[in-house]
């Protein structure tokens, strides 16, 4: 039998279902509700091509220290407005597109399902707007961006970091008409924990859910929403931080095994381009309104991405030196993440199921509520006591 990465270290990239030549492996989710290859063995000829494919059974592709750091968003205010943080994703498929190329993202089915597509237009690519914190199904997205990169087309391609190095151990050589780019990733939440959350949503309300926004920035980037929309056109939203969903998945409570130990998770970077939510120490220098619309943090790893960047039109970008923003965000930092918790939150989801786990992981306690609703004013206090101290 063909071995391949073991369950611990598996990104569930699916790098390894494209590039089967007998279209022997297909990506299954576990009772946990994570991708893993499945292979059929009837099917398998042992070519061992999965394996010599797969990143986590090979050395990662090359990380990079980034060339430039920035703080940034778009000018556009309705792409900034759909979009988790910045707005960069979308004014980069902007320039992509008027160069004639495609983009690659992730993107919810009709029955909200997650998995990459490409598009070939700004209309097609609203839909990649928006972080969704859990796994997309990237198999068969490597293989059409193969095709299109061939052809000599510019391509975009987007997604976690453990998905662009599944594109490249999957292309397994570089193209000048490829630009990569990932998100700034601390994990990627359970499926079917998410699906239980909808799915108990659904009964609440009566009615189907028909689009789910992880951070809806109606009350402001930093106060964002998980907001659900139903098919009777109603909505209910939570703060992201401490909803149902959004509190374990930010403790890395609901997340995929290998998250916690994730090796892309550093200062060194993949793709080209990588972008996350600005959190430096001066993110408070900005205004109100711009930290109400969003504000990212964007890193160039390579001169493609650098001139890319530079070259699209309405963006604001400012630079921004390594070592202010270097440990600012958990995700560019090497992890070694304690599982416990992670285990015993899987442990009582498959023994007990969602209702146990969810009193015992995902209602966070009344103190965590009024700490995070009340932490401007907390933080105004706590530095006017630090100045009065130090005088
Ligand atoms: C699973 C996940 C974890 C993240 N963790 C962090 C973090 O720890 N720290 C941080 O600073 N930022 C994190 N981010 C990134 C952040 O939420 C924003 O997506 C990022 O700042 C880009 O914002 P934007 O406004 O430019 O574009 P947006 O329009 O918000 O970004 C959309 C882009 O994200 C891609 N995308 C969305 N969901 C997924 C998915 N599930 N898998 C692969 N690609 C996806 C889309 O294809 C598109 O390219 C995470 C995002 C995701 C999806
Ligand atoms: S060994 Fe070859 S045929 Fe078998 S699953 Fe791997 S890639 Fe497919
Ligand atoms: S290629 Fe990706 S999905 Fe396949 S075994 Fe390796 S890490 Fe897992
Ligand atoms: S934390 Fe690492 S392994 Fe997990 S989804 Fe993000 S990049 Fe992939």
């Amino acid at each position: 039998m063909v071995e391949l990465a073991i369950k611990s270290m598996c990104t569930g990239c699916s790098a390894c279902c494209d590039a089967c030549p007998q279209n022997a492996i297909s990506m299954e989710y576990d009772e946990e509700g994570f991708l893993f290859p499945c292979i059929n063995e009837e099917l398998c000829c042992k070519c061992g091509l999965c394996q010599k494919t797969c990143p986590t059974l090979s050395e990662a592709f090359d990380f990079k220290a980034p060339l430039s750091i920035y703080a940034g968003w778009s000018e556009d205010k309705k792409m900034l407005k759909n979009s988790t943080s910045g707005g960069i994703f979308m004014s980069l498929c902007r320039e992509v597109f008027s160069q004639s190329g495609i983009v690659f993202g992730a993107v919810f089915d009709d029955e909200l399902k997650l998995s990459h597509k490409s598009a070939f237009s700004e209309n097609e690519a609203l839909s990649m707007q928006g972080s969704k914190y859990i796994q997309s199904n990237a198999s068969g997205a490597y293989k059409e961006a193969k095709r299109y990169l061939d052809e000599n087309k510019l391509v975009l391609f987007s997604g976690t970091p453990c998905q662009i190095d599944g594109l490249f151990h999957y292309l397994k050589k570089p193209y000048e008409n490829l630009i990569t780019c990932e998100i700034l990733c601390h994990g990627v939440g359970s499926t079917a924990f998410f699906e239980d959350v909808i799915s108990e949503s659904e009964s609440l309300n009566g009615s189907k859910a028909v689009d789910v926004k992880f951070r809806d920035k109606q009350k402001g980037w930093e106060d964002s929403q998980f907001k659900i929309t139903f098919e009777n056109g109603k909505t209910v939203s939570q703060f992201s931080y401490y909803s149902t969903f959004g509190y374990p998945f930010s403790l890395g409570y609901s997340n995929r095994e290998y998250c916690s130990v994730c090796r892309y998770s550093s200062p060194q970077r993949i793709a080209d381009i990588t972008l996350g939510d600005y959190s430096a120490s001066d993110k408070n220098k900005y205004s109100k309104e711009k930290r109400k619309n969003g504000i990212s943090i964007i890193l160039a790893s390579t001169e493609k991405g650098k001139q890319l960047l530079e070259s699209v039109k309405g963006l604001s970008l400012e630079e921004k030196d390594a070592s202010l923003v270097g440990e600012s965000n958990p995700a560019l930092r090497k992890r070694q993440n304690d599982t416990a918790k992670r285990n015993h939150f899987f442990e009582i989801y498959k023994n007990k199921g969602y209702e146990a786990v969810k009193n015992a992981y995902a209602t966070p306690p009344k103190q965590t509520v009024t700490r995070f609703k009340y932490r401007r004013q907390i933080n105004f206090i706590y530095n006017l006591l630090k100045k009065l101290r130090l005088k």
